[in-house]
């Protein structure tokens, strides 16, 4: 029988839709080349749907993600539509926090003969990964900030807990790295622990992790440094790992060194449940329009097909994703189609097009 998938899609407001239907289509050709099953269950949430019924995500849209084997997002948020108290409608944070997604991975890749603001890059392969813990550091204080008239407070909480299943993940992903040659076997613990206590606590708990690997590198750079090399020196890296607000940082740095937030994947990953969507947001500014780059949604559907390999052993799977990302990386390094954000004057459906020629050369 075919591994068969079932995956709960959220396409969500803006260029959500637009950049989803490229998607789907290259899912479902790669799925038929790699004799895979794929089925899509296409649930409402997001501003929009706020909009018509008053509910940003509603339990059923919750519940059929919970039930899914993993889940695709487009983009959710529209700057005019907002809830009674003035916040942003944000489901994907929620699913974050419903579905216990601790593990932000953001990867970083320059294709060879891709374009790129770093000067040195050129010729060279850049290929690393950021993990943003994505539950609590800063943002655990999200919402529950003290403002007086003379002070204001947040809280940054470290737990022993989540910084174990966080370590634990970057060192697993890094020996995965290494054995498909895609890394150096190394993780990078990112902190600012000469400062505070709580990073030399979340330091200490990444040391006491790294000494359950003998096979991997370890190492710590203070957030600082990091900044410097990830723009001095990229293509020495391989799996960072830090905390909620440096991750929020970082990933956007990183998705600069890429070309722009156009081409920037991300996964949010726990024990059980994973939801891929792009780093960038709905562009309403551009929504309509069919101009939007649909591949950071694309490569996120390659990072789904990977991790459901991963997580259930199925290597035609992880095969699969990797196709998909290499079409991507090829349709980049040749400048195939590239829409507006890049340079160039394809249009959403042209530069899918293109990744599904690639497909045929990749394969
Ligand atoms: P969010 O708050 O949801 O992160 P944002 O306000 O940061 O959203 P985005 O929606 O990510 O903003 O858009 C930022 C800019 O990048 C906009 O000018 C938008 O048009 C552009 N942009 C974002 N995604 C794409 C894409 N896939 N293709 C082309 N341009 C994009
Ligand atoms: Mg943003």
């Amino acid at each position: 029988m075919k591994p068969s998938f079932e995956i709960a899609v959220f396409e969500g407001d803006g260029i959500g839709p637009e950049i989803m239907k490229p998607t789907l289509e290259l899912l479902d050709r790669i799925a038929g080349r790699h004799g895979l099953s794929l089925s899509f269950n296409e649930v409402p949430a997001g501003a929009a749907h706020y909009a018509r019924t008053g509910e940003a995500l509603p339990v059923s849209s919750l519940e059929a993600a919970r039930a899914a084997d993993a889940i695709l997002l487009g983009a959710m948020g529209l700057p005019d539509v907002r809830y009674d108290d003035g916040t942003e409608i944000s489901p994907q944070i929620d699913l974050r926090k419903e579905l216990d997604l601790y593990a932000g991975v953001r990867p970083v890749t320059l294709a060879a003969g891709q374009s790129s603001p770093i000067a040195g890059a050129k010729g060279r392969r850049v290929d690393f990964v950021l993990i943003r813990e994505s539950t609590e550091g800063l943002f655990w204080s999200l919402g529950k900030g003290e403002v007086s008239e003379d002070e204001a407070r947040e809280t940054l909480v470290i737990t022993r807990k989540t910084s174990e299943k966080l370590f634990r993940f970057a060192f697993n992903l890094a020996a995965q790295r290494k054995v498909n040659g895609r890394g150096k076997g190394r993780v990078t613990c990112v902190d600012k622990a000469n400062v505070f206590r709580a990073f030399a606590f979340f330091r200490s708990i990444f040391d006491e992790e790294a000494a359950r690997h003998a096979d991997l590198q370890a190492d710590h750079a203070y957030v600082d440094a990091m900044a410097l090399r990830m723009v001095q020196a990229p293509w020495d890296l391989d799996v960072l790992v830090t905390e909620n607000m440096f991750g929020d940082i970082l990933s956007d740095l990183g998705a600069g060194l890429m070309g722009g937030l156009g081409l920037a994947p991300s996964a949010d990953i726990g024990d059980r449940h994973a939801v891929f969507q792009p780093c960038h947001g709905s562009a309403p500014d551009i929504a309509g329009q069919g101009a939007a780059n649909p591949f950071a949604m694309i490569l996120s559907a390659a990072m789904m097909l990977e991790w459901l390999g991963h997580q259930n052993d199925i290597g035609a799977a992880v095969e699969a994703g990797s196709a998909l990302r290499r079409s991507v990386d090829e349709a980049l390094s040749r400048s195939l189609a590239l829409t507006r954000d890049l340079g160039g004057q394809a249009s959403t459906e042209e530069a899918g097009a293109a990744v599904v020629t690639m497909l045929e050369d990749v394969a």
